[in-house]
């Protein structure tokens, strides 16, 4: 007897699947499984509406006692069709017990990249004081909390550092040593320059607002890659978007991929503010954006599933693959004019949006994306 059957999902290069579903984990996947089967409870998509491995945002803000980037996982998350948010150093090592006992009540999958700073972002300055860098507290909050924290995180920009300069990137690669985790580094207005940041980061590390507009961006005036940008990639360093109400221009996104230069990962850089206001809203109308850029639907869905499980090593997350955790979204591929602004007031136009339905968290938490789409699924 299976928990839970989904029939007749459309995966989004068109073919129909059922997706058989037991303790939480993903049991079967593939055409017709589903007849003759048991299970407490169905869902029948009728070939209507798409399906996915539950969308990842790696990128994302949602401790709710931080004073400037808070919001609530479930409406960051779940209500998005996001079934895990990775939460980019929002809290360091002083609130993280904290942190991860507020996340055990929300039904969307919280992970941690823990600030390297142990004040976190309780101010936007949290790297300007290196005693904040304190090597023994950040070890043991990742003793403490192995499986919730799943990286680290060092925001390297002006108003972070203050005149610490490189400083805590160089500190922050010594640490990253004993315990592997992956690094995603922050880049925005210098000093520090983002030459002197590439040149310090190594395979599986991650640079997070990649296609910002500042001037310390990764492109130079002739719209070519900066050389240490080039040499970074050329070792693995990986892209990540981190949108943001500040970090995404689509002049620099469009110009990266006409290079050949593309995300690794999409997320959005969610938290209350932008979320409400804009220019984010949510993780989905960031994927439309690439979209939009002609960025195919298939490979944008990687990008929030198999490649950020991989690359933040999610376990058991971001694949329609049996064994793994029953994390499940359901969304809809809307044709639609839709107007976008990126995070320098410039705007596009798509003619298709994604729209979240539901996000399936652990096979059994069925959360309604908040939303319009034109398919009445009964949940
Ligand atoms: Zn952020």
């Amino acid at each position: 007897m299976y928990s839970l059957i989904i029939k007749q999902g459309k995966r989004i290069d068109g073919a129909l699947i059922d997706i058989l579903i037991k303790d939480g984990k993903i049991e079967a996947v593939g055409p017709e499984l589903a007849c003759n089967q048991q299970a407490e409870k169905w869902i029948d998509l009728k070939g209507e509406v798409y399906v996915s491995a539950g969308w990842i945002d790696s990128h994302a803000h949602c401790f709710v006692e931080s004073p400037i980037y808070f919001d609530d996982p479930d409406l960051a998350g779940a209500a998005g069709g996001v079934t895990s948010l990775v939460d980019a150093g929002s809290v360091g090592a002083d609130d993280i017990d904290k942190f991860y006992q507020l996340t055990q009540k929300s039904q969307t999958n919280v992970f941690s990249l823990l600030n390297i700073s142990r004040i976190g972002i309780i101010a936007q300055n949290e790297l300007s004081d290196m005693n904040n860098i304190d090597e023994t507290c950040f070890q043991q909050a990742i003793e403490r909390h192995e499986g919730f924290i799943v990286g680290m995180k060092a925001r390297m920009s002006k108003s972070v550092v203050g005149d610490n300069g490189i400083a805590p990137l160089i500190k922050a690669k010594q640490m990253q040593k004993k315990h592997r985790l992956p690094l995603m580094v922050h880049i925005g207005n210098n000093p520090p320059n983002i030459d002197e940041i590439a040149d310090l980061l190594t395979r599986g590390d991650i640079i997070t607002h990649c296609f910002n507009g500042k001037p310390n961006r990764i492109l130079d005036n002739d719209g070519n890659l900066k050389p240490s940008i080039a040499r970074a990639l050329a070792r693995g360093v990986i892209l990540d978007i981190g949108h943001g109400g500040e970090s995404f221009s689509f002049n620099v996104a469009e110009q990266a991929m006409r290079i050949g230069t593309y995300p690794d990962i999409i997320s959005s850089d969610i938290y209350h503010r932008n979320r409400v206001n804009g220019p984010v809203y949510s993780l989905a109308f960031v994927m439309t954006k690439f979209l939009c850029m002609g960025f195919s639907a298939e490979k944008i869905l990687r990008c929030v599933t198999e490649k950020a499980a991989d690359l933040l090593a999610l376990p058991a997350k971001g694949y329609l693959k049996p064994g793994f955790d029953a994390d499940i979204t359901l969304f809809d591929l809307k044709e639609e004019r839709t107007e976008l602004t990126d995070a320098e007031g410039e705007q596009r136009v798509g003619t298709h949006r994604f729209v979240p339905i539901a996000a399936i968290i652990g096979g059994k938490k069925i959360i309604h994306a908040e939303g319009e789409s034109e398919h009445a699924i009964d949940l």
